[in-house]
């Protein structure tokens, strides 16, 4: 899922437009978290900045880094009591949609989240 042609809104910006319909779960000036299409965990929400940035390290202004991250924390305590936050950067890291966003994974309930040394 590409943005082919760079001057074209992203599927995210047009989310925040309206324009395509999602779930939307927070919303302030600056960001906004919905709820993912194709879910990866019972509970998995994306938390996308309105500016746009193609991936996470094209931020290089600690401050708005900082918010980013905040704003995901708040998002996450607020529909989760543990989670996991996953970011992809890159096609060889597994991102398909290029406008950043931090993923926001829980609620598996006692059961063991994929990976990390299980
Ligand atoms: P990434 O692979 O890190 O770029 O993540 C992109 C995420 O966006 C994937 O988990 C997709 O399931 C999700 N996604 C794609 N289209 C939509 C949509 N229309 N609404 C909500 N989530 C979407």
């Amino acid at each position: 899922m590409t943005n082919a042609d760079p001057a074209a809104p992203t599927l995210f910006e047009r989310i925040v437009a309206r324009q395509i319909p999602a779930q939307i779960v927070y919303e302030d000036d600056d960001y906004i978290a919905i709820r993912d299409i194709a879910p990866k965990a019972p509970v998995h929400l994306l938390v996308i900045p309105k500016r746009v940035s193609t991936r996470i390290d094209e931020i290089t202004d600690a401050g708005e880094m900082g918010r980013l991250w905040l704003t995901a924390t708040k998002v996450a305590r607020e529909h989760l009591g543990d989670y996991r936050l996953v970011v992809n950067a890159g096609r060889g890291g597994g991102q398909e949609v290029f406008h950043t966003h931090i993923h926001i994974l829980g609620g598996w309930e006692g059961a063991s989240p994929v990976g990390f040394g299980q």
